[in-house]
């Protein structure tokens, strides 16, 4: 398999020419750092039995197929316990991904790419030492989402398949109904270009082949959609209340966009268990009723430890609720992959 055989420009439509209504809604979770073992072991667990929906039984749907995550983790924490070692070996024994986060969780944004291919090489080597082969690592995530124009040139350079740290879906026209499908990154990336102006070092040049699994925002339900989501009306609002009293990021509770992972809603914008699973709700709606883009959830299993068993209930659900829908698939992201390479319909 070579790289440059893959090229997908960014489209709202499903690839393949096929239509929304005919095309698995893809769903993801992606795990970032992975240092404690406890909760890791906690999802693990909690997917041992999980199957997606039975459809017509075609493996080229994932139909009835496991349900399995990806875990973009650090080698400094893997270096220093061999519980986690085993449970990241065990993880990948059971079909989960398991990938790369860097080694050291730096904030790379100013990174040379030696610094890059450097992190990156350090993880992979202490990701196989977990028993994890070089060739089953094919995704890379950057720590804080900070990225550079030279860390999809590492990346290409150490042979990923795909990254995961680009968000998407700030653009002004886009409302979670819209969303740009995974692209690869022959033309740049639409989400960079969205956030930052030429020349920036943020700045996403050509990376042919490179896939990019964007990193979309979550929608919060608006007002008159609450009480279908369990909650009280006015969460923009007091998640834009939290973020400026714990001196966070200007934030916008008019277009109810919030970045695509677990921390941001929970920790920086102070929400529990049940207005997270609200917002992740509302995001996959979305999605269900409109173009199907591919959902990633960015998660940390270190944000669900045992003593905070609402955040849990909410992902538990989250995942039963998403499963409850007869077209969602559950997927890691080399499936999405290989289904984006070779797009069939549901049910064909
Ligand atoms: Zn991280």
């Amino acid at each position: 398999m070579t790289l440059s055989a893959d090229q997908l420009a960014p489209s709202p439509a499903p690839p393949g020419g096929l239509s929304p209504a005919e095309v698995p809604q893809l769903v993801m979770i992606g795990f970032d750092d992975n240092p404690a073992v406890e909760p890791m072991q906690w999802i693990l667990d909690h997917a041992l039995n999980l199957r997606n929906p039975a459809g017509g039984a075609d493996a080229a749907t994932f139909d009835g197929s496991p349900v399995r995550f990806a875990f973009y983790s650090n080698g400094t924490y893997l270096d220093d316990s061999p519980e986690l070692r085993t449970v990241h070996y065990q993880a990948w024994l059971a079909g989960h991904e398991m990938t790369n986060h860097t080694h050291h969780h730096y904030h790379g944004g100013e990174f040379t790419l030696e610094q890059w291919v450097e992190e990156m090489e350090l993880c992979r080597l202490s990701l196989v030492a977990c028993g994890i082969p070089n060739e089953a690592q094919r995704g890379f995530r950057t720590p804080f989402l900070e990225y550079n124009d030279a860390t999809f040139a590492a990346a290409r350079q150490l042979g990923f398949l795909y990254d995961t740290s680009i968000e998407e879906g700030y653009q002004p026209d886009q409302d979670g109904t819209n969303f740009l499908w995974p692209y690869t990154l022959d033309h740049g990336s639409p989400g960079n270009q969205a956030t930052t102006q030429p020349g920036d070092l943020k700045r996403v040049q050509n990376h042919p082949g490179l896939w990019e699994i964007p990193l979309h925002v979550f929608l919060v339900p608006p007002d008159d959609r609450a009480a279908e989501y369990g909650i009280e009306p006015g969460l923009a609002d007091r998640m834009a209340a939290y973020i400026a009293a714990n001196g966070g990021w200007e934030w916008s509770a008019e277009t109810r966009k919030i970045s695509g992972l677990d921390w941001n809603v929970m920790e920086a914008a102070g929400r529990d268990g049940p207005e997270f699973l609200a917002i992740l709700k509302h995001t996959l709606d979305l999605r269900l009723a409109s173009n199907r883009a591919p959902l990633m959830v960015g998660a940390h299993t270190a944000l669900f430890p045992a003593d905070e068993p609402d955040r849990r209930e909410a992902l538990e659900a989250f995942i039963a609720y998403a499963l409850e829908h007869p077209e969602v698939r559950i997927v890691t992201p080399i499936q999405l992959i290989k289904w984006l390479r070779d797009p069939v319909a549901l049910g064909r």
